[in-house]
């Protein structure tokens, strides 16, 4: 899987729309203090669906979207599209090229779509999910991210390995499949209660 190309419009200090092309080799973005740098890595992390206004150095999603400045009016969408090469088929996917897009509008709505296809945010966290890529992965650490890996605790560290070596998928199905298991012998004991009361 490779990072083929970044599409910014309307988010954080992007107004217009602009394009970033990943080529083969090292990227590097260069730029003076405040001309958008880490909103380029915000940009790949919210497309990929992070939910943290926080984390994305705001209060309020919308607070993502284009605010304005001295000769720009403020706009009223924010999206990002990304698109990665799958020709190696790394992502769970039959697609040799994906795309991942994601709008905001104002007015709260957003819109989520893979490869052009309404998809609900779900389903861009799963197609991610243990890829390295996926909400919380290491390969995208901002500034004061190392300091607090350090810093953690050792259960947090210990969820940080298992994201990195791809067990934290399994975990997550084997929780559901545990829930699923307490809510069928929870049935069996009202059916058991039903059959005794009819004996
Ligand atoms: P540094 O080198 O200091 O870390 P940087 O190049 O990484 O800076 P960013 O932090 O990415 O810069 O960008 C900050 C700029 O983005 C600020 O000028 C800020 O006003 C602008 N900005 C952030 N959110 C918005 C928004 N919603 N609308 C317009 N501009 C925004």
């Amino acid at each position: 899987m490779k990072l083929k190309s970044l599409e910014i419009s309307g988010f954080k200090s992007f107004s217009d729309f602009t394009k970033i092309e990943f080529l083969p080799g090292l990227t590097g973005i260069v730029g003076p203090n405040g001309s958008g740098k880490s909103n380029i890595s915000e940009a790949i992390r919210w497309v990929l669906g992070e939910q943290s206004a926080k984390s994305l150095r705001g209060s309020k999603m919308p607070e993502v979207i284009f605010a304005g400045s001295a000769d720009r009016k403020p706009l009223n969408r924010a999206q990002v599209k990304i698109t990665f090469d799958n020709t190696d088929h790394y992502l769970n996917s039959d697609f040799e090229t994906i795309t991942v897009t994601r709008k905001l509008f104002r007015s709260g709505e957003s819109e989520y779509l893979i490869n052009d296809q309404t998809v609900r945010l779900k389903d861009i966290l799963e197609l991610f999910m243990d890829s390295g890529m996926g909400q919380d992965s290491f390969s995208i650490i901002s500034q004061g991210r190392v300091e607090s890996i350090f810093n953690s605790k050792p259960e947090e560290r210990r969820s940080i390995i298992e994201e990195v070596a791809g067990v934290f998928k399994y975990k997550k199905h084997k929780e559901k499949a545990e829930r699923e298991l307490q809510d069928t012998n929870e049935y069996l004991d009202r059916i058991n209660d039903i059959l005794r009361e009819l004996n």
